[in-house]
């Protein structure tokens, strides 16, 4: 320990909260079963896209710059970005919105109802937990009727403690690198997809390292997944 340098821990790639064990144990997962695990947000849900609508009716604007929401949004008026202060405040009534008004990503239903012939599906999603239930019910709403569960943190735990009871190929799709890396270091053998709707975001971030293919398609995404479980027995 270095009393001059507290350097923060480094997040456990393998840690679970304690509020997404019992959502996790809860569901209904059969063993032997192949497993698809989806992100939503910029991978079932047009995050951007939607937040860029929500922005509009604020008198801002999303200027792409980097893989941050901080520091890029804008006032349409003087260009000056929205101090990270404001913030929170902002995104929760993004958030309040986005609920009732979701854009589900173009053929993402009809995939994965395909898919759900072949696999087991559970949506991980970093929604505050007292969220989880309307978000199930808005992607529900729009054809896609699987168990959400509300994560905090990186998913490497959470998806191997799914993996270990499915004893079979499991798949996760995610937008955000570090939840792919997390993944990789918790559950080597998980397919590991990264996915991002919005192609200019996708187009800033590059292929994240630990993934094995990078689309922003949910067609590609489906024959990748099939020829993967193929490949497996499946
Ligand atoms: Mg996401």
């Amino acid at each position: 320990m270095n009393a001059e340098s507290p350097k923060p821990p480094k997040p456990d790639p393998l840690a679970i909260d304690e509020a997404v064990i019992p959502q996790l144990d809860a569901l209904d997962l059969i063993p032997g079963r192949p497993l698809v695990v989806s992100d939503a947000d910029e991978v079932l849900i047009q995050f951007v896209a939607g937040l860029e609508l929500y922005l509009e009716t604020q008198g801002l604007w999303l200027d792409l710059q980097s893989f941050a929401l901080t520091g890029n949004i804008k006032s349409r008026e003087t260009g000056e970005p929205v101090l990270p202060a404001a913030m929170p405040a902002l995104l929760d009534g993004f958030f309040a919105v986005q609920t009732h008004s979701l854009l589900v990503v173009p053929g993402a239903a009809e995939a994965l109802a395909r898919l759900s012939e072949r696999a087991q599906i559970v949506v991980l999603t970093n929604v505050p937990f007292e969220a989880r239930e309307a978000r199930a019910a808005s992607l529900a709403a729009q054809g896609i009727d699987y168990p959400v569960v509300a994560n905090k943190g990186l998913k490497g735990g959470a998806v191997r403690r799914m993996a270990e009871r499915v004893k079979a190929p499991v798949v996760f799709l995610d937008d955000i690198p570090h939840n792919i890396s997390s993944v990789a270091k918790a559950h080597a053998p998980t397919h590991l997809i990264h996915f991002i709707a919005d192609p200019r975001l996708a187009k800033l971030l590059g292929q994240a390292p630990d993934s094995h293919f990078h689309t922003t398609e949910w067609s590609a995404a489906e024959d990748f997944i099939s020829e993967r479980l193929k490949v497996d027995g499946f």
